[in-house]
């Protein structure tokens, strides 16, 4: 059996994380290292390594997460803007090898990102 990710065990309460939004297909939880005032990581509870993972099967759940994280956005009032990142692999930084989007706001980005 592969080893569980992080974002596994923050979905089953193995380890803690401050968890700011769940319904029964999705998790929001602060960044524990935030790169921005707001750094939320969004993930699908289903486990789907990356972008180079998701299916047609996914295309509902992927639109689901887009729904969630317009919600927490109005909840939150992140009427300034917010920067919505997905990592896909070692070249763009990916860390944790289960599907996520991070939510970044309460500053202004730059463009090209680094
Ligand atoms: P990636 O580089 O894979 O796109 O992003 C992984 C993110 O997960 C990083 O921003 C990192 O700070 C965050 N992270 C890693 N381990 C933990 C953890 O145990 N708890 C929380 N809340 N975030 C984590």
């Amino acid at each position: 059996m592969t080893e569980k990710t992080i974002f596994r065990k923050i979905i089953d309460r193995e380890i803690p994380a401050k968890i700011v939004y769940e319904d029964d297909l999705c998790l929001a939880f602060e960044d524990i290292n935030p790169r921005a005032p707001t750094h939320l990581i969004v993930i699908p509870k289903k486990e789907i390594r990356s972008v180079d993972d998701v299916t047609e099967q996914d295309e509902a759940l992927v639109g689901h997460l887009f729904v969630a994280m317009g919600k927490i956005a109005a909840e939150r009032g992140l009427s300034g803007g917010y920067r919505v990142v997905t990592n896909c692999g070692r070249d763009a930084g990916q860390e944790v090898m289960h599907l996520h989007f991070h939510m970044l706001a309460g500053r202004s980005f730059t463009w090209p990102p680094g």
